[in-house]
Parts: structure tokens; sequence; C-alpha cells
């Protein structure tokens, strides 16, 4: 199959920065990006080096010096215009997403949908950065917060979102008066050149000072250097559990602030009061969606055991009917995985599942032939296993689905949450008690827990995130601007007196 991007000739050059001009980094190094649909070169970026990126820090901090003075509902007007850009390339950038990083071309448009609704949340939320006011202890006195501008963010983003991850945190971050340096994943580093291409318009029309949007390219060094830079005051890092843990160590070392979004297991439960219809569609997108690349992924389905036989035969019928093949061609559902050591990944795990003696109900296997050349698909399978195997507490990033059993809902919501991470879950059922239990305090331990829709799939009006080695924060709705600012207490005296609180006196 032909690419549907022209290869320029040149490795692109950007590389480094930002909204007014490109400068022309002198790198030694590029990143090769191919497709994982065909195989095919897309594009060779540039990697920064580390003069680059302290010419982008620098940039960045003068930048913000202007950036943070400038009214957020002015800031928001800019966003909204970028929403209005992200519009206009709306199928532009999302055949790209889904040409670089693989996944379905509904699922490409819906991330640059995703971008579009957070530009018009943030731009609500410009005109909403509410602090407190409380009433004093003492006369002739009042308190109230603000919440000021932070400075640097750093973007840390993995490939799966490759674009969406990094407009939950830009475009909020912007409104608050931030001012953000980009690292996107090594291996979709041009959907991150299109989307600075996609805002560079607004930037210049708005006389946004050079500076204000940054992206810096290249690996795990790339990413070290924001985790450890001082200058950058908050660290919003989205990946693996295992580069969350440095990322958290080494901003922690500095007192820094980081923002992480890392691994999941979801799981969901079906009850014996499930409506089928409802529950088999949906643990069907959510474990073969994005090729099980999603970090909200189903991954474990935990199913009652007087039903357990009859949702193993309608999901193995609704396997059968699923189409693998090219991303861009909507007749399919499931494209392929990112590269090969996905595909490696995936048969490590299916070897594991085998020696722990699970058996598997839909079949695992690697496609290969025409219009499967990238050798990067792999067959979405389903395993009867047992939650506490090794295999199954760990995330597998593939299309590898758990089926397990329980007896009791207390026992259901067990399983649910013994495992190490804590993203995302969901119950079906029409039962109240169970849905009501099953969202209290000692229900579902995840930051995300559903009734009757899946794991996957969330809207950005909500704060997004999870708990335990899922890492812990949260980003896009609700209050999650708050991760974006500083919060400053203000007490103002405005009487004739000095009264020092908790009734303390100190006559001079
Ligand atoms: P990854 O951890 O390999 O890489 C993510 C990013 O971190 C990349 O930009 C990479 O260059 C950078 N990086 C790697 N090591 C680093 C280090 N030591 N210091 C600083 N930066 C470092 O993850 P991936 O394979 O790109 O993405 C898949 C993972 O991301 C999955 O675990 C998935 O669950 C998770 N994810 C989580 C969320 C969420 O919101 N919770 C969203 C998307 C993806």
């Amino acid at each position: 199959m032909q690419s549907i991007l022209p290869l320029p000739t040149q490795p692109i050059k950007p590389g480094t920065s930002t909204g007014q001009h490109f400068w022309q980094s002198d790198a030694a190094k590029t990143i090769d990006s191919y497709s994982p649909a065909d195989g095919q070169l897309i594009a060779r970026v540039n990697v920064s080096t580390r003069a680059d990126y302290d010419r982008v820090v620098e940039t960045a901090q003068a930048a913000f010096a202007e950036w943070r003075l400038v009214p957020a509902p002015r800031r928001g007007e800019i966003v909204r215009q970028m929403g209005e850009q992200f519009r206009r390339y709306k199928r532009e950038l999302g055949t790209l997403v889904s040409y670089e990083m693989g996944k379905s071309l509904q699922e490409g448009l819906g991330e640059v949908q995703e971008i579009i609704d957070i530009c018009d949340f943030a731009v609500g939320q410009s005109r909403q950065l509410y602090g407190l006011s409380m009433h004093s202890e003492r006369p002739a006195h009042r308190m109230m917060e603000q919440w000021h501008p932070l400075g640097v963010m750093g973007i840390i983003s993995a490939f799966n979102f490759p674009v969406a991850v990094w407009s939950w945190n830009a475009m909020l971050a912007w409104v608050c008066g931030d001012v953000c340096i980009w690292k996107p994943s090594e291996k979709t580093p041009l959907t991150a050149l299109a989307c600075q291409q996609i805002i560079s318009e607004v930037l210049r029309n708005n006389e946004v000072p050079e500076g204000v949007s940054c992206i810096v390219t290249g690996g795990r060094d790339a990413g070290e250097w924001l985790a450890r830079d001082p200058r950058v005051a908050l660290v919003s890092a989205t990946g693996s559990t295992r580069m969350g843990k440095a990322v958290a160590e080494a901003v922690a070392g500095r007192l820094g602030r980081s923002l992480l979004e890392l691994g999941g297991n979801n799981a969901i439960i079906v009850s014996e009061q499930a409506d089928l219809d409802l529950a088999i569609p949906a643990i069907v997108f959510g474990a073969v969606g994005t090729a099980g690349q999603r970090c909200t992924t189903t991954r474990r389905i935990i199913v009652q055991e007087r039903i357990y036989d009859e949702v193993k035969s309608r999901l193995k019928h609704a396997y059968a009917q699923l189409r693998i093949g090219n991303p861009l061609d909507e007749s399919f559902h499931v494209g392929p995985v990112i590269d090969q050591m996905a595909v490696g990944n995936y048969q490590v795990a299916v070897t594991e599942i085998k020696e722990s003696g699970g058996k598997f109900v839909v079949e695992p296997g690697l496609i290969d032939g025409l219009g499967f050349e990238s050798d990067c698909y792999v067959r979405p399978c389903i395993a009867e296993a047992e939650n506490h195997w090794p295999i199954v507490q760990r995330e597998t990033f593939a299309p590898i689905l758990y089926l397990l059993k329980y007896t009791t809902l207390e026992d259901a919501i067990e399983q649910q949450n013994n495992v190490p991470q804590g993203l995302s879950s969901a119950i079906f059922t029409l039962n109240m008690r169970e849905a009501e239990r099953f969202l209290s305090g000692v229900g579902s331990d995840c930051g995300i827990a559903n009734v009757n829709i899946g794991t996957s799939g969330a809207e950005i009006g909500g704060a997004f995130g999870g708990e335990k080695e899922t890492g812990g924060g949260r980003e896009s709705g609700s209050d999650a601007w708050k991760a974006y600012m500083r919060r400053q207490t203000n007490t103002i005296n405005y009487g004739t007196t000095m009264p020092l609180a908790q009734g303390i006196t100190f006559e001079l």
C-alpha cells in the first residue's frame, strides 16, 4: 500500500519550538516515524539536542513573564481560536493520528474531537478560575484565596493518545497563564508537530509571545531533562508506570510538582442481573478498541458464575465478527499495534498465559500477508485466567482479555481492586443496590467507576485519572485546572488594631 503522505526529502527541521517561527536545530540525530498501518516511513524528525532544550526553556521562561499578564478571559479567547483551527483541520489531523499511531480513523477523528472539546471547556474555565473567600476570626479582617499562574510546565506524552493528552494539559495550562513545553512520544512525533503547525497561525495572529507553546523532540533523555529541571514548575507525565516512577522520583528530588497519568488494568464486573445486550458490545469495544492500547482498555472481565458460560459464548461469537485491517479503512474494527516491540510483548504475554495454565477461548496469533506488511497486526484474544497470576496483575498493552469468575459481589469487588493499578472500572447490573455498592467508598478503588458503560471512552468534562500505580493525577474536566496554578491565601486587615490569630496577645 502507498503511503498517504508524501515523504519529505530532508529530515523535518523544526524539532524544537514554537509559535511564531521555527528555528533550525543542528541536531545530528533523527527519529524515523514508520506507520504501523503499512510499514511505510512517514517522516524523519530531528531530535532536540540539550542546547536546543535549554534554548526552549529560556524562551518559555521569558514568554511566561508576559503571558501571565494577559487577562485569563483573553487567554481563553486565544484557546477558542485554536479550537476553531482544530475544527478546520479535524479530518487531516485525525487521518494523520490514525496513520502514524495505527488507531482506527474513527478513533483518530475522535481524538481530535477531544481537543476541540477541551478547547471549549477551557474557554469557559478561563472565566471561572475561582478562589474562595473565608470569614476571618479577627474583627475587620478579610480572608480569601487566589489562584495564580504557576510557570513553565512540561508535558510528557505517550504514543497511544498522541495529541489528545497534550491538549488536556496545554489548553487548561494556557488559560491558567502557564507556558508549555511538550515532549511527545518518540513513536508519534509527526502528529505533535502537526498540532504545533495548526495553532501557529493563531499564536501569530494574536501576537502571543514566542515560547508559550514549545516542543522538544526525542525519547527518554528529553523527558529526563524536563523531570530534573528546576525551571520546570510542573511536569505532567503520561505513560507507563515504570516511566512514572522515574519521573516522580526526579521531580520530587527537586521538590517540584508532578501530575502522573500511568498504566491501568481495568475490569468490568458482569452481574447476573446485567443487560448483556449492553454489556457485550461495551466489553468488546473496551478490549479491542485501539488494538488494546488504551490506558482504559478493558483487560479483565469478572463474571458471575451462573452466567459465565453464556457470556463466554456470546463474546466468542462477537470476536468472530471482528474485522482486522488497515485503520484508515473504516470497514475494519481493529488496526495494528504500534510496533514490533509491542508485537513481542503480546507474544511474551501469550506464552506466559499458557505457562500459567490459562485456556484461550479466542485464540491469539499474528497476521501476515497482503495488507499486513507492517507485521504489526495481532489477533485480539480471550483467555480464561485467575486474578492473582502475575501476568493478569500486569498491564500488557495489547488486545488480550482475561475472563474471571465470581460468586458474590464482595468477591467480584475484591478481585476488581486486587491489582496494583487503579484507573478505570465498571459494573453491568440493573440492580440498584449492586450499582450503588460498587460506587461507594467500599466499592471500586479506581479513579473512574462506571455503571452500565465500559471502562474506556471517557468524556472531557470529568476529572480523568487513577489511583495506586496509575499515579493519582487528574486531568481534563471538573476542577483539574487547579493543578496548573498556585494557590495563595490572603488575609487583609482593614481595621485600626493588630489582633493576632488564636487570641494570642503580644504587648509591647
Ligand atoms: P512510555 O512510558 O514508554 O513512554 C511515555 C513517554 O515517557 C514517552 O514520551 C517517553 O519518551 C517518555 N519517557 C520514557 N521514560 C522516561 C523517563 N525515564 N523519564 C522521562 N520520560 C520518559 O509509555 P508508552 O508506551 O508511550 O505508552 C503506554 C503507557 O501509557 C501505558 O502504560 C498506558 O496505560 C499509559 N497511558 C496512561 C494514560 C493515563 O491517562 N493514565 C493515558 C495514555 C497512556
